[in-house]
This record gives structure tokens, sequence and C-alpha cells, in this order.
């Protein structure tokens, strides 16, 4: 049986064998590193959802193939939910994340807990060559810790604290993040998408 082609239009390589891993070893999916392709990509849209559609569509475009595209986030309430779809680009690309922690802390000193809801989201969208469009989402919701604690994850994982865990998910053990973590759950839902489809 041919294997169906699938393109994640990421340059992260983690999170091409995290989705190879839940679809099984039947289905053959390509990085843009495998596939070739160096197509500008303008990350203009105002939310997670039209983000991630940007990047699937562009790479469908430029490939023809079936591609799936992910963006994600950090939403902080208090912060009217910044730093959200700028959360890679939020004080700079290039600014370690403990001065970002550090000023998103600073940013919240004295709001309450019952304020300080915050969550990462994590939409995943797939394009098909037909033109049509899947989306799939998932949100983990916490709070925004009183300061950063745990040297796991990357980000602001320190600073993302999980009330019935009582730790930040800087302090979980990877395979422990990763069993309830926002993209954990987008990806579990797309692939129910596109089996259910009968795309792969
Ligand atoms: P991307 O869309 O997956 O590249 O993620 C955008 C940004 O969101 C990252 O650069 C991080 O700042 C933040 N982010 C997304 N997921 C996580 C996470 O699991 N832990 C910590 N930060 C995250």
């Amino acid at each position: 049986m041919s294997k169906k082609r699938l393109v994640f239009a990421t340059g992260n390589q983690g999170k091409v064998n995290e989705f190879r891993q839940m679809l099984g070893e039947e289905y053959e999916i390509l990085s843009m590193k495998d596939m070739d392709v160096t197509v500008e990509i303008i990350e203009d849209g105002r939310t997670f959802e039209e983000n991630a559609i940007i990047k699937a569509k562009t790479v469908m475009e430029a490939t023809g193939e079936m591609v799936l595209a992910d963006d994600s986030g950090f939403e902080v309430d208090a912060l009217n939910k910044e730093p959200g779809i700028y959360s890679a680009r939020y004080m700079g690309e290039d600014t370690p994340y403990s001065i970002k922690n550090a000023e998103l802390l600073r940013r919240c000193e004295g709001v309450p807990e019952e304020k300080r809801d915050a969550r990462f989201v994590c939409v995943i969208a797939c394009a098909y060559p037909d033109g049509t469009i899947d989306t799939a989402t998932g949100i983990i919701e916490g709070k925004l810790a009183y300061e950063p604690k745990g040297e796991n994850g990357f980000g602001y994982d320190p600073i993302f604290f999980l009330p019935e865990r009582g730790c930040t998910t800087g302090e979980l053990p990877p395979e422990e993040k990763n069993k309830i973590s926002h993209r954990g759950i987008a990806i579990r839902k797309m692939v129910e998408i596109l089996k259910k489809k009968g795309t792969v």
C-alpha cells in the first residue's frame, strides 16, 4: 500500500516527529526541509487560527501537497491576553525567556490569584490541495505563576502554573507535559479529523 503524503509546515523537527509518532508509520510525513521549499510566509493573522491557516495554505499552494501547520502561544488574561499571537516576538525574537518571563511577572505584580488565569493555545490547520481547510484547537488552562520555576520545557513554561498539579509546566517531565499539552490535544484532534475523513 502506498503511503499518503502530508507536509508539516514547520522548521521544528520535534513537532514533525511528534505528529509522525501519532499517525503511525504507514503515513509519510514530510518537513519543509524534506520538500526543499522556501516560501515567504507572512504571518499577519489576528488569531492563532488565522496564522495557522495562512502557513498551511501558503505551503500547500507552493507544493500542491496536503499541508499541516500550527500556531501557538501564551495568553495572560490580566494582560488582555498578551503575549498571545506575539508570544515568540514579545520583547524581540532574540530576547531570552528569562527576561520575557520576568517582565510578564513584573507587569502582573499585585494581581491576585483569581485574576491570574493564563493558558497555552495551539491551533493546527490542514490545507488540502482542493482548497478546503480543517482546524483543530488545543488549550491548557492554568495560572500565571508568581515566580519562574523549573528547568524543563521552553519559552513560558517556567511561569505557567497548573493548580491541579501544584507545579509549573517547566517542572513537569517532558512526557508528562506532552500528555496534557495544548499541542498534544490539538494534534490528537487533528489526527481524529484526518482519520475520520479517510484522508490518511
Ligand atoms: P510556535 O507557534 O509553536 O512556534 O510557538 C510560539 C511561541 O509560543 C513560542 O515561541 C513560545 O514563546 C510560546 N509557546 C508555545 N507553546 C509553548 C509551550 O509549550 N511552552 C512554552 N511556551 C510556548
